[in-house]
């Protein structure tokens, strides 16, 4: 069954003493007021993973996340971190092809492929994003955009692999602009998605893959959101940062 999910992208933010409160109190919140089976994900900077995992512990509900991963598995490559490293403190997701990463690091098609197959032989989930830029979208080519990026990095990937998949829709005029997709851009984005996969792979594993919407997701557009039907959650980046914000969020399913 798909899985419903919300992540919280920290993002290159928070010192190590903010971070532990801001997982405390979400911590505390989801045991407190969260009911039903949603998988809470948090996802900070990779020096204070293990210490957030720890804090998290016992809680069924959370999970932790990598915000990058090595395409490789070790060796001479000065400031990387493998998948192996990322399991051996706890890791159990991570994001792959943010469009921060894609932009700013000119992360490609097949250096993400890589990732995938590198974070998937550790048996870990990725997250993979996709999404258009403003002028895909005012030029309407904004399926054929995500549709490319989808065939482009997953389509190698067997059934099996792929069925560790986690994508999130995050079009890029939404992150961090205020402006959100609406519920009906949202839905007709995930059902292309979801329809590319079922080309991509077998139909059952694109009906199971969660698709999580991303950018500008806050408290008072989740809901409509995650009403959508093949709208299985959210990657949460700003409002992530404040655990009620986040905690509302996770309780708008
Ligand atoms: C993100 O960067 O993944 C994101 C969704 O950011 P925001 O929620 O701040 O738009």
């Amino acid at each position: 069954m798909r899985k419903r999910i919300v992540a919280g992208n920290w993002k290159m933010n928070k010192t190590y003493e903010e971070a532990l409160s801001l997982v405390s109190e979400i911590d505390n919140m989801v045991k407190d007021e969260v009911n039903g089976d949603v998988t809470v994900i948090v996802a900070p900077p990779f020096p204070y993973l293990q210490s957030v995992g720890k804090l998290t512990q016992g809680n069924d509900r959370m999970h932790l996340a990598a915000q990058n991963v090595s395409e490789h598995d070790s060796g001479a490559y000065t400031g990387e971190v493998s998948a192996a490293m990322l399991k051996s403190v706890g890791v159990q997701y991570v994001i792959i092809g943010h469009s921060e990463r894609r932009m700013y690091h000119h992360e490609d098609a097949q250096a993400l492929y890589k990732k995938l197959k590198a974070a998937i032989a550790q048996g870990i989930t990725p997250i993979f994003c996709c999404g258009e830029p403003l002028e895909e979208r005012d030029a309407d080519r904004h399926f054929d955009y995500v549709g490319k990026q989808l065939h482009d990095s997953l389509s190698y990937l067997s059934n099996e692999e792929f069925d560790r998949v986690v994508v999130a829709y995050e079009p890029i005029w939404a992150i961090g602009t205020g402006r959100t997709a609406s519920s009906q851009q949202a839905q007709e984005m995930h059902a292309y998605i979801r329809e590319q996969l079922s080309r991509l792979f077998d139909a059952e594993a694109a009906f199971n893959c969660s698709i999580l919407y991303g950018g500008s997701c806050n408290p008072g557009n989740a809901k409509e959101l995650f009403a959508q039907p093949d709208v299985d959650g959210g990657l949460i980046g700003g409002a992530s940062l404040k655990s009620r914000d986040f905690t509302d969020i996770i309780k708008s399913f």
